[in-house]
């Protein structure tokens, strides 16, 4: 896969590539990320990339020019262009799945408030959102959406079956995890995931991510819509057939309500 992004702050995105995850997927060819300076196609001398709104208000706008420019140069026939932007629908798993899919990604990054609507006629083919709230440019919605679809190229993440199993994945939130120590300050991790059977715990796991997703974001699945064989799981894991969380002694409370909640 390739990503062509075009952004007037190169210098805001090029070291978030080079770490991590990323930076070995790119070390290791498995994608290409190419971060352009808008102001390239910028007319000289001043290289001037905003103007005032025709009919006033607050803050400037990206002109047209060089947005157009810049995708008329970098696209080809396989290439996908995308505007961020406030003003699409929320990025979800299933459209980072689509888009992972793609050959050649141009990301183009608007600051300042927004960019001269002539820019979404001509050369855009689609407006990605983070979600619904404003950040002051493009550039991390732009890692974001890299990110999220990088990982699902075959090879990015050491194990794939991570990527299979993780919230969002399959519809469901992921089941609680732990590792090392077995008891840390009074709380014991689930016995079924230390028993060794890997049956009891792939159930334990399925029940848990019902519950949780359930508990957390009905909005993804509803009561409902559960098989007859999540039905039954759910009812085992309410009825205490699999040893849950809840047994631990109570969190000590931090005085914030919010953090109590997290
Ligand atoms: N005035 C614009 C509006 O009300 O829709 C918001 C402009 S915002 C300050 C500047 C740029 O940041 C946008 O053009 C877009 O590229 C980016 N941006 C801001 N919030 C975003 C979000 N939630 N998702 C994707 N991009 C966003």
């Amino acid at each position: 896969m390739r990503v062509d992004v075009v952004t007037i702050f190169p210098g805001m995105v090029e070291p978030v590539l080079a770490q991590s995850l990323l930076g070995k997927a790119r070390e290791r060819g498995l994608i290409d990320v190419q971060v352009h300076d808008l102001r390239r196609w910028a007319d000289p001398p001043h290289r001037q990339v905003d103007d005032y709104a025709y009919g006033g208000g607050p803050g400037m706008l990206m002109k047209p020019e060089p947005i157009v420019r810049a995708v008329e140069e970098l696209r080809t026939e396989a290439s996908w262009t995308v505007l961020l932007s406030p003003q699409a629908q929320p990025l979800t798993q299933p459209a980072v799945r689509r888009l992972a899919e793609r050959q050649h990604l141009i990301l183009v990054c608007g600051r300042y408030e927004g960019v001269d609507d002539r820019v979404r006629d001509l050369v855009i083919d689609e407006e990605i959102s983070i979600g619904d709230y404003i950040v002051a440019g493009g550039e991390v919605p732009a890692l974001v959406l890299i990110e999220a679809t990088s990982r699902l190229i075959p090879g990015v993440v050491g194990c794939g079956d991570s990527v299979r199993d993780e919230s969002h994945a399959a519809g469901l939130l992921e089941y609680p995890q732990y590792t090392r120590p077995e008891e840390f300050r009074g709380r014991r991790v689930p016995a079924t995931l230390l028993s060794g059977d890997h049956g009891r715990v792939a159930d334990w796991r399925r029940a848990h991510a019902l519950r949780r997703t359930l508990d957390r974001r009905p909005d993804l699945l509803s009561e409902p819509d559960l098989t007859e064989a999540q039905r039954r799981l759910l009812a085992e894991f309410d009825s205490g057939g699999q040893d849950d969380t809840s047994e631990q002694p109570p969190r000590p409370s931090s005085g914030r309500d919010d953090e109590a909640s997290a």
